[in-house]
């Protein structure tokens, strides 16, 4: 027998979708905050929300009559055309929010547009209209969302504890407060203040939300192409962290969730971070809303790109070309350009002649015709970097110290505690790390090296052998061939013995059973990184089993092959873990210092 479901029933169905924790509320509330213009929210949640999740606003208000519609289902005032869908301006459009949250809650509304003296009180519970009545408010809108699934007890059930539902209610507040820097937030749990977010520029939002450590070690990412916009910062590679959790992209300004595009920063970031480490990112991609598709997923967090190969590479590229400006100069006061915080979320005009013109340019090109590029590990920096140059040579970054370099020889070197080298310049001078700036040469020089260019090998006039335990045999054999591109010539033999036929001829010999062993401990450190190729894992390795032993003393002319050395990376600035190699003091920064004009 068919029965119709009564109205309510079918609400409270409905509503599951869009209102499935505290959190959801609250991602919606503050949505339709942002959507009334308010310049000042704040958020009050009482038992991570199960009881209380309300949320203030100065925003336009209601009048009486909206006041009285909202509640319903596919109410909204910001669609009214299948068309208007296409061209997105606000957070909500699907009508669907307070009608969800009415069917699951009770909930008081209190609202106040500036053309009314009084504003309007409307209480909602089981969908139902309970109370409404005029009232003294100030302009602006205040929902506060009481008793959450009280009439759904299984729902209520499901909730889980007031530390992950609050959690989840952070994680909702963070995104939307990242999104719009410009309006002040503030969050209050259990009368106690959370959070207050003067309005201000992203990097100041970022550096509220996420730590005052971060104040000097952000990177701005800011590329333009006529397709798609990327603004943001992502986090210097030593503040990456082992947890996951600093990682946000924001499509047209909206929080969106991409494994796709994570890979194309952690892709971007190769080379440069520890094993199992997670750097910030807060970026911003905005394009054309009909090159994408929001509405994919109820609760939008979902998007598909009409072209996401282009997007990929795209992101990849200029994170890349952010943080290669960022490791050639990192000085004592790296000053970072906030203008780009003024750019606000980019509509372009986009007409089918524009995208042609933007599909016919050298960068769509490139990108597309390297759409494979995150499957391609390249190399090196190098390519990138010609690459990037070739695209656009007015915005290749240049780096002073590697022109002076040219010009002036390495010279007046200080060696400092068989730490530290003094170098001075023309520009000021940089405090080098004499083992850090090792590990990066080696790197790059391992990197550099390939089955038809291999590391050169000394043969061993009277080969040893090196027995290994049984259960690094399978694991010493498979490293054969990576390491014989590395200067090493290993033979298998009978189980667990390999004949040591060659070494890297700038090794000494004599140690190379030591050096084999050092290595494959090495090695095992990293082997657990998916991330890493093998080949990686092993110069990885290698590097820190060949680096410099701390408190070396190095005479004059060590120290200026290595500060040459270094000077001829394509990445000086840091070891292959993200660790900078020098600290970089301007004359500028002297003088100011000094107070000299
Ligand atoms: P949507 O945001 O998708 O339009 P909602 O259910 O979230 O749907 O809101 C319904 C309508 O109520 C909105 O379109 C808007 O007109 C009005 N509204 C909701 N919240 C506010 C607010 N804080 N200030 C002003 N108007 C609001
Ligand atoms: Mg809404």
């Amino acid at each position: 027998m068919i029965t119709i479901l009564p109205d309510h029933i079918a609400n409270q169905i409905a509503a599951g979708e869009v209102i499935q924790r505290p959190a959801s509320a609250v991602k919606e509330l503050l949505e339709n905050a942002v959507d009334a213009g308010a310049t000042a929210i704040q958020l009050i949640v009482n038992d991570a929300g199960k009881s209380l999740v309300q949320v203030v606003d100065n925003g336009r208000g209601m009048n009486e009559a909206d006041a009285r519609l909202c509640f319903g289902r596919h109410a909204t005032s910001k669609i009214s055309r299948i068309e208007d869908l296409f061209c997105i301006q606000t957070m909500g459009f699907r009508g669907e929010a307070l009608a969800s949250i009415a069917a699951v809650a009770q909930v008081e509304l209190r609202t106040r547009t500036a053309e009314n003296e009084l504003g309007f009180y409307v209480e909602v519970e089981n969908s139902q209209l309970i109370k409404t009545e005029p009232i003294a408010a100030p302009v602006g809108t205040s929902v506060a969302m009481k008793n959450l699934f009280f009439n759904v007890p299984a729902r209520r059930n499901f909730l889980k504890s007031h530390a992950a539902e609050m959690r989840h209610i952070i994680d909702e507040f963070t995104r939307v407060a990242l999104a719009f820097p410009s309006i002040a937030f503030s969050l209050h749990a259990n009368h106690q203040q959370l959070f207050q977010l003067d309005s201000g520029t992203l990097k100041q939002r970022i550096v509220q939300l996420m730590g005052a450590s971060y104040e000097s070690r952000l990177v701005t990412v800011k590329e333009e192409t006529d397709y798609l916009t990327i603004r943001g910062f992502v986090g210097k590679p030593d503040t990456a962290r082992k947890t996951r959790g600093e990682q946000y992209f924001f499509v047209n300004n909206r929080f969106i969730k991409s494994s796709y595009l994570h890979h194309a920063i952690m892709n971007a970031f190769q080379g440069m971070l520890a094993p199992d480490h997670f750097p910030l990112y807060v970026l911003f991609i905005d394009l054309d809303p009909q090159q994408i598709d929001i509405n994919v997923h109820p609760t939008k967090q979902e998007i598909k790109f009409e072209d996401e190969k282009i997007v990929y590479a795209f992101v990849q590229a200029a994170v890349k070309h952010a943080l290669a400006q960022f490791s050639i100069m990192p000085t004592l006061d790296f000053d970072l350009d906030a203008s780009i915080q003024q750019l606000s979320s980019i509509q372009q005009p986009f007409t089918e002649e524009k995208k042609s013109a933007a599909t016919d340019s050298a960068l769509f090109r490139s990108f597309t015709q390297k759409n494979q590029a995150h499957l391609i590990q390249p190399s090196g920096f190098r390519s990138y970097r010609s690459e990037w140059e070739a695209q656009e040579p007015e915005s290749t970054p240049s780096n002073p110290l590697l022109n002076l370099a040219a010009s002036e020889p390495v010279q007046n070197l200080i060696g400092l505690l068989n730490t530290y080298i003094v170098y001075p310049h023309r520009e000021g001078l940089w405090l080098i790390d004499q083992q850090r700036a090792h590990e990066r040469i080696l790197y790059e020089q391992l990197q550099q090296s390939s089955a038809e260019k291999p590391v050169a090998t000394q043969r061993s006039m009277f080969p040893v052998t090196l027995s290994v335990p049984v259960a690094d045999t399978v694991l010493l054999s498979e490293l054969c061939i990576p390491l014989s591109t590395l200067g090493f010539l290993l033979e298998p033999g009978a189980t667990g013995e390999f004949t040591i036929q060659g070494t890297p001829s700038d090794l000494s010999p004599g140690q190379e059973k030591t050096i084999i062993e050092q290595l494959l401990e090495e090695y095992k450190h990293f082997n657990a990184d998916a991330n890493f190729t093998l080949r990686e894992k092993l110069i990885r390795s290698m590097v820190k089993q060949r680096r410099l032993k701390a408190g070396t003393s190095l005479t004059e002319k060590e120290m200026q092959e290595l500060v040459a050395q270094l000077l001829a990376c394509q990445q000086p600035g840091q070891t292959p873990d993200g660790k900078p190699t020098y600290l970089s003091i301007s004359k500028s920064y002297l003088d100011n210092f000094f107070g000299r004009e």
